[in-house]
């Protein structure tokens, strides 16, 4: 929060859960114009699996979970399910986290450790990876005393792996590349960066926090996506949210280590107090273990059949967005590889259109190199919300091409 002249303080009395009831329901946003926020949902029946799951263990505490079986199995399993999808070798292994900012800076703070023994440098060890790479990377630099180097995206606006080659320099300790990348919904080179990496013998982590838990079900759906996975050989860790696409209520996301013996320089486990060793999934310590045990509850429950069908689903969601955006005219919708669905205006003001949606109660991500909007969908998105954000959408573009609307809504994440 931001300093407060009007400092609020403690009600004298407790309020009963009525009026506080009365409160949070009129905080609500609007179902269909507030989608976009709730990202990311499957349908109803497997969210209410993960709301029992949560519930049930909501009081339990995350932090035994490396010592006590009764929850340590739950997260093992879990982990192991989540690890099977990405062409794991015979000890590919995996941490849960609170999400994908957790998960970066874990894979990085490993890279840094690996890079002390196996490639140290003289200086402040640098990261290279693509402008368009999520803005964790930066945070988690900034934290562990690291120097993020952001490379020219190619015309295409994927990453520009020649522009990545000739920044590599005598620091660098590690190179990233999307799977795909927020803004774009675009794959980087992966296969040229991880040559990249085995080349300079550099760590290679690949973000696929959005498109983790979808690629593995759209590839087998038969659309090609480009290998992304630990079938590349350069590919030490890779960061994937259960929360996203996994559907796993928040917070829940994975960090998948190539090797066991990568996995080792992830935990940082001291000794120097009175207690004993201190050893914990993460970076976290007491955590709720509601997170923990509707992860393996929704797994257990979509399945792979469940997931298949899922990734169905949110293909032909994109699919009527992607086809309804571009029939509206002055707007066009990008060729995404996988997720966002990302859309610009041909001519007219967009900040006008996302402020013309704002105004109806829609709340929109965007972007502005260039300016986009974009759509986190997911297997929730129905038939209610994407006609009515088409038909408001379509309504809202043409009264800014006529000039009746110029409030400005911001293209930003977030
Ligand atoms: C969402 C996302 C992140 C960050 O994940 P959080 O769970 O919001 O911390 C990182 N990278 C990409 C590509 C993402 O889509």
């Amino acid at each position: 929060m931001t300093a407060s002249t009007t400092r609020r303080s403690l009600p004298a009395d407790g309020v009963t859960w009525d009026v506080l009831e009365t409160e949070m329901r009129a905080r609500r946003l609007d179902d269909i114009r507030g989608h976009w926020t709730k990202a990311f949902r499957a349908p109803r029946d497997v969210q209410e699996v993960g709301l029992k799951a949560y519930t049930m263990f909501l009081s339990d505490n995350g932090f035994f979970s490396l010592y006590h079986p009764y929850i340590g199995d739950i997260e093992q399993e879990t982990l192991e399910m989540c690890v099977s999808l990405f062409h794991p070798l015979a000890d590919s292994c995996g941490n849960t986290t609170s999400g994908g900012s957790e998960s970066i800076f874990c894979a990085l703070h490993a890279a840094r450790e690996w890079a002390r023994e196996h490639r140290p440098v003289k200086g402040v060890p640098e990261i290279v990876l693509p402008y368009s790479a999520h803005p964790a990377f930066s945070k988690a630099c900034h934290y562990l005393g690291m120097k993020i180097v952001r490379t020219a995206l190619a015309a295409d606006y994927r990453g520009d792996v020649q522009a990545m080659a000739d920044a590599v320099g005598p620091n660098t300790i590690a190179l990233v590349g999307s799977a795909p990348c927020w803004p774009y919904g675009l794959y980087d080179r992966l296969e040229d960066i991880s040559a990249l990496a085995v080349q300079h013998g550099l760590w290679m982590h690949v973000d696929a926090c959005v498109g983790g838990y979808l690629a593995p079900f759209v590839e087998r759906l038969g659309h090609a996506l480009p290998a992304w996975d630990f079938r590349l050989p350069g590919v030490q860790s890779i960061s994937a949210d259960l929360h996203k696409l996994g559907y796993c209520p928040k917070p829940m996301s994975t960090v998948l280590w190539r090797s066991a013996g990568l996995q080792k320089f992830h935990y940082v486990s001291p000794v120097d107090w009175p207690a004993g060793e201190y050893k914990m999934m993460g970076l976290v310590g007491s955590r709720s273990g509601g997170p923990v045990f509707a992860a393996w509850c929704t797994l257990k429950y979509l399945g792979d059949s469940g997931y298949l069908r899922l990734a169905g689903q949110v293909l032909d969601a994109k699919r009527r967005l992607v086809d309804g955006i571009r029939a509206i005219e002055g707007l066009d919708a990008w060729d995404t590889d996988l997720l966002p669905v990302a859309f610009g205006s041909k001519g007219d003001d967009l900040e006008a259109i996302v402020g013309g949606m704002t105004a109806l109660g829609w709340v929109l991500l965007g972007n502005y190199e260039p300016p986009l909007v974009n759509l986190p969908v997911d297997a929730a998105t129905d038939d209610a919300v994407i006609d009515t954000f088409l038909d408001e959408l379509a309504d809202v573009t043409g009264k800014v091409h006529r000039g009746e609307i110029d409030a400005k809504g911001e293209l930003r994440y977030g």
